[in-house]
C-alpha cells in the first residue's frame, strides 16, 4: 500500500536536485491559480549551479552498478510502482493541477491517469524487449544492443504537465538513464510533486531532478550542457528550433513536439452530429490549450451553412466555468498574459476583416471579472493565407474556411507550416482513406479527434517536430545503438 503523501505537506519552494530538496539557487515565484489571480503557492527557481549539480548526480547515478547492472525487469518494477502511487494521489494531483492550470478537474485527473498508464505501459514494454541477433556475413556472432545515453533532459509546456513529464521520463528512465525535468514557468507545482512520488516508489538518488525556472537561463544551461546526451522537448516551434540548433552543434539527439496548426475536415456525407460534437471538442477542449486542436475548420460547401448554425449554436452553449465546478466545459486559460495574447490575434483576425460567428472576446460578468477567460469563438470570412489561420493561437479559436473540390481542400489543408494532426468526418471510407494518407500530419483521426494510446507512436512532421513518442520503440529512442561484432575464426584475420 503506497503511503499516500498530502499536497499541503509539500513546500514548493524547495527544488529536486537528483533526489535533494533544498531552495533553487533562483530564488522563488509565485504560482497564480488563473481562474481568479489568486497566489497558490511559491516555487523554488533553479540556477546554474543547480543544473551543474544535477547533471553532475545524474551521471554518477547512471555509472553507479546499482543502477547500471540493474535488469530491465527490475528497473520495470521501479517503473510500475511508481505508476501505482502517481493513479493512488489522482485526486490530489487533479486538484493542484487545477489550481496550477485552471484546467478543469475531469481533465487533470485524466492527466494523471494517462501519467500513470505512461508509467505502467513503458514498464511492460521494458520486460518484454529483446536485442538482436542479426544474421553474420562473415565468420562472427553478430548483435545489435541498446545502451543507456546518460544523462536526459526533459523540458516541457504548461499544457498538460504530469502527462507530458511521464511521457519523457518514463521511457528516459526505463533505458537506464537519469533525467533531469525541466517543467514551465506557469506550471511547476506537479512536477514537484511527482519528483516525491517517484522517489517515495523506490528510485534510486540522483536519477531525477525536477528544476523549474526561466526557459532561457535553466532550460538553455541544459541543452547546453555537455554532460546532458539527449533533450526531448515538447513546446514552442520557435523554442524547438533553437534547441535544434544547438543540439546540431553538438551532435546530439533531440526529440520536439512542437505547435500545430490541424484541419478538421467535414465531407457533405458525414454524420453531422457527430462531426459537430467532434468538432466542438477538437477545438474547445482545453479551452483550445492544445497542440492537436482542430483549429483550422474546412467544411464543404453543400453542408456549410446548416454545419456551421450547428456548430455556432453548440459553442454558444458551452459551459464556462471554474475548473473546480462540476459539469464545467471549458475553463480559464493558462495565465492572463496568453489570454491577451489570444484575444489580440482576434482583434488582428477581425480589423482584417474576419467576421466573428461567436465569442471574440471574454465573457461578461462578475464571476469572470479576474480571471483568464476567453468565450469559443468561431471566425468566417477568413483566407487560409490570414495570419489567423497560419499561426498557432493555443485559444479557443475556431477558422471555417469553405470547399467544393478534393484536389483544392488536400493543397489547402497541406498549405501550413505545421503538420502535427488531422480530422476527417466522413461515411465515405474510400475518401477517408485517399485523404488521410495524403494529408502532411503525424496524426489523423478519422471520424474521431484527439483520441491516444501509449501503443500507438506520436508525433509531428514539418514545423511541428520530429522523432516520435509512445510505442514499443518509444524506450529504445532513449537508447544508443551498438553493434557487437564476436570473432569466431579459428583463423587469425588475413592481412599483413
Ligand atoms: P515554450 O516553447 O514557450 O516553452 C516550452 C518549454 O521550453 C518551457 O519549459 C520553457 O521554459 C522552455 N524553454 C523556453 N525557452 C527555452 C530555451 N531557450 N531553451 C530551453 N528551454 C526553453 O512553449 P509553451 O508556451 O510552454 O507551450 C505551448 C507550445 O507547446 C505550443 O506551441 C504547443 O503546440 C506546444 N505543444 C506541443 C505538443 C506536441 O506534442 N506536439 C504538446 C503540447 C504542447
Amino acid at each position: 500500500m503506497t503511503q499516500l503523501l498530502r499536497v499541503d505537506a509539500v513546500d514548493f519552494s524547495h527544488i529536486c536536485v537528483g533526489g535533494q530538496w533544498r531552495p533553487g539557487a533562483g530564488g522563488t515565484r509565485p504560482s497564480i491559480d488563473p481562474t481568479d489571480g489568486s497566489h497558490v503557492a511559491d516555487y523554488g527557481i533553479a540556477g546554474i549551479e543547480d543544473v551543474e549539480q544535477a547533471v553532475a548526480m545524474g551521471r554518477a547515478a547512471v555509472a553507479d552498478p546499482a543502477w547500471r547492472d540493474l535488469r530491465p525487469h527490475e528497473r520495470a518494477r521501479i517503473l510500475y510502482r511508481i505508476g501505482e502511487a502517481i493513479e493512488a494521489h489522482v485526486d490530489a494531483i487533479a486538484a493542484l493541477q487545477t489550481r496550477d492550470t485552471g484546467k478543469t478537474l475531469g481533465e487533470t485527473r485524466a492527466l494523471a491517469l494517462s501519467a500513470a498508464g505512461t508509467f505502467r505501459y513503458v514498464a511492460a514494454t521494458l520486460e518484454t524487449l529483446d536485442e538482436e541477433l542479426t544474421a553474420p556475413r562473415g565468420p562472427w556472432v553478430t548483435m545489435s544492443v541498446h545502451e543507456p545515453i546518460g544523462v536526459v533532459a526533459a523540458i516541457t509546456p504548461w499544457n498538460s504537465p504530469i502527462a507530458s513529464d511521464a511521457q519523457k521520463v518514463a521511457p528516459a528512465l526505463a533505458a537506464g538513464n537519469a533525467v533531469i525535468l525541466k517543467p514551465a514557468e506557469w506550471t511547476p507545482l506537479v512536477s514537484l510533486f511527482f519528483a516525491r512520488l517517484a522517489y517515495g516508489a523506490g528510485l534510486p538518488e540522483g536519477l531525477l531532478s525536477v528544476l523549474p525556472g526561466p526557459g532561457s537561463i535553466v532550460g538553455d544551461a541544459l541543452v547546453r550542457h555537455p554532460g546532458v546526451g539527449k533533450v526531448a522537448f515538447t513546446g514552442g516551434t520557435v523554442t524547438g528550433r533553437r534547441i535544434a540548433a544547438i543540439a546540431g552543434e553538438k551532435l546530439m539527439p533531440v526529440s520536439l513536439e512542437l505547435g500545430g496548426k490541424s484541419p478538421t475536415i467535414v465531407l457533405p456525407d458525414a454524420d453531422l452530429d457527430e462531426a459537430v460534437a467532434g468538432v466542438l471538442y477538437g477545438v474547445f477542449s482545453s479551452t483550445g490549450q492544445s497542440c492537436i486542436a482542430g483549429s483550422r475548420l474546412f467544411v464543404h460547401e453543400s453542408v456549410r451553412d446548416s454545419f456551421v448554425a450547428r456548430l455556432v449554436e453548440r459553442a454558444r452553449a458551452l459551459r464556462l466555468g471554474r475548473g473546480d465546478a462540476p459539469g464545467t466545459q471549458m475553463a480559464p486559460m493558462v495565465a492572463h498574459a496568453h489570454r491577451d495574447k489570444v484575444a489580440a490575434m482576434v482583434e488582428g483576425a477581425v480589423a482584417a476583416g474576419a467576421q466573428v460567428l461567436c465569442g471574440g472576446h471574454a465573457p461578461e460578468g462578475e464571476a469572470f471579472a479576474d480571471g483568464a477567460w476567453f468565450l469559443p469563438t468561431i471566425l468566417t470570412g477568413v483566407a487560409n493565407t490570414d495570419p489567423i489561420c497560419r499561426e498557432e493561437i493555443f485559444g479557443p479559436v475556431l477558422v471555417v474556411l469553405p470547399w467544393r473540390d478534393e484536389e483544392d481542400l488536400v493543397a489547402q489543408a497541406n498549405d501550413s507550416e505545421y503538420g502535427l494532426a488531422c480530422g476527417i468526418w466522413t461515411r465515405d471510407y474510400k475518401a477517408a482513406w485517399r485523404i488521410a494518407r495524403r494529408i502532411e500530419a503525424g496524426t489523423v483521426w478519422i471520424n474521431t479527434y484527439k483520441q491516444f494510446s501509449s501503443s500507438t507512436p506520436f508525433g509531428g512532421v514539418k514545423a511541428s517536430g520530429m522523432g516520435r513518442e509512445k510505442g514499443r520503440r518509444w524506450v529504445q529512442s532513449y537508447m544508443n545503438q551498438k553493434a557487437i561484432y564476436w570473432g569466431m575464426s579459428p583463423e587469425p584475420i588475413g592481412w599483413g
